[in-house]
């Protein structure tokens, strides 16, 4: 399965858009912003299936880039709730 672990995905809505387009199955992402109805399609047959490149671009317009730049560092968002949780 592909990586579904990147901190990009926060800036997105969990569950994809499963689509085809002229036999070429992709996701399509809806970002999270609430006034922003942008959708980032990720091709599934491309050699570079798992690159999140036209996500990361639309998060850092739309997002700025110091919020997604501070998202990329923080090293398992989902990981540290965890930990927390069980203290
Ligand atoms: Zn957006």
């Amino acid at each position: 399965m592909e990586d579904w672990t990147s901190p990009i995905y926060a800036f997105f809505h969990p569950v994809p858009i499963i689509g085809n387009h002229a036999g070429r199955p992709y996701h399509e992402f809806r970002c999270f912003a609430k006034s922003c109805n942008k959708t980032v399609r990720r091709y599934l047959d491309k050699k570079d299936a798992t690159s999140t490149s036209n996500m990361h671009k639309h998060a850092k317009v739309c997002w700025g880039i110091e919020t997604v730049k501070a998202a990329m560092e923080t090293p398992n968002a989902k990981e540290s709730g965890c930990a927390r949780g069980s203290l």
